[in-house]
């Protein structure tokens, strides 16, 4: 691929027949504006996006936006990754709010109550990401993130909201801490990433399971070998976007109206019809986030 093209947005893939939910995205860090995103997915088939906040400021735009727009609904949290940079600061400021001096468990408390207050509004159908990032957090978070993990699945239950979970290398201890806890009624494990064998428990269980673009990519066998035992009734699709570009289009910015490439591909490794698996995603998406 020449250097020029990573700017280059991937052509428009052909639009789906039947219209289906972008079941994750964040909009707030893509090209363009909120109208010109919709439009664009929506021309594909992607007419409904769940847009996910990850920080105080997301989750408050994510709210506002879905307020603002019929097609939009909002999540609202604080990521995993955030939880110990409230609690532990964060000298070099990587995240979009800047850095921050260590606000201790006080500082996380407070966080916490701001989300509490944003899932009680109907527009916001869901509460997360949340869960664990043992990727990208350390020894030294791993307290602070679960603390949160745990009060994130407490405030879903308590306005009866969906919990979407963010899960990175942590497959063990989020679903110890699901059990523990009591799982919401309504469980979404975004970008799953997990094997065959926990996608039989999540099954049991009948936590959702939200396939995005890296279920295409070559090495993501395993990740095929789970949707394939994933029961239809459970799957949906998602973009993470600006993250997680399917192939052939790696490397470049994704975006809601990517949706039918993902799509296509798991329909595939499902044996399903483009049409058939379009019908139970947008059924499973509207059941998940109780729209
Ligand atoms: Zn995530
Ligand atoms: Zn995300």
């Amino acid at each position: 691929m020449a250097p020029q093209d990573k700017n280059t947005p991937p052509p428009l893939p052909e639009p789906l027949r039947v219209a289906v939910a972008d079941s994750h995205t964040h909009l707030d860090m893509q090209d363009g504006t909120v109208d010109e995103a919709l439009a664009k997915a929506a021309s594909v088939g992607v007419t409904t996006v769940v847009q996910v906040g990850c920080d105080i400021k997301g989750s408050q735009w994510a709210a506002e936006t879905a307020a603002a727009y019929e097609s939009v609904h909002a999540t609202v949290a604080l990521h995993p990754n955030e939880a110990p940079r409230i609690v532990l600061g964060d000298p070099d400021g990587w995240s979009r709010q800047g850095a921050r001096e260590p606000g201790g468990d006080a500082a996380l408390d407070e966080a916490l109550a701001e989300i509490d207050r944003l899932a009680a509004l109907p527009q916001v159908r869901g509460v997360g990401e949340t869960g664990l990032d043992h990727f990208r957090t350390g020894p030294d978070g791993i307290a602070a993130q679960e603390r949160s993990f745990r009060a994130h699945i407490e405030i879903a239950k308590r306005h009866g909201k969906a919990l979407v979970i963010h899960d990175r290398e942590a497959h063990e201890d989020v679903l110890r801490i699901l059990r523990e806890e009591g799982a919401p009624e309504r469980t979404v494990f975004h970008c799953y990433s997990g094997d065959a064998e926990m996608a039989r428990t999540c099954a049991a269980a009948g936590y959702f399971m939200s396939f995005a673009g890296n279920v295409t990519f070559k090495n993501a066998q395993p990740l095929r070998d789970a949707l394939a035992v994933a029961p239809p009734e459970l799957v949906l699709v998602e973009t993470d976007a600006p993250f997680l570009t399917p192939a052939p289009y790696r490397g470049r910015a994704n975006a809601p109206y990517l949706i039918p490439v993902t799509l296509r591909a798991m329909a595939d490794v499902k044996g399903m019809t483009e049409d058939a698996l379009a019908t139970a995603v947008a059924a499973n998406t509207a059941r998940a986030f109780g729209y």
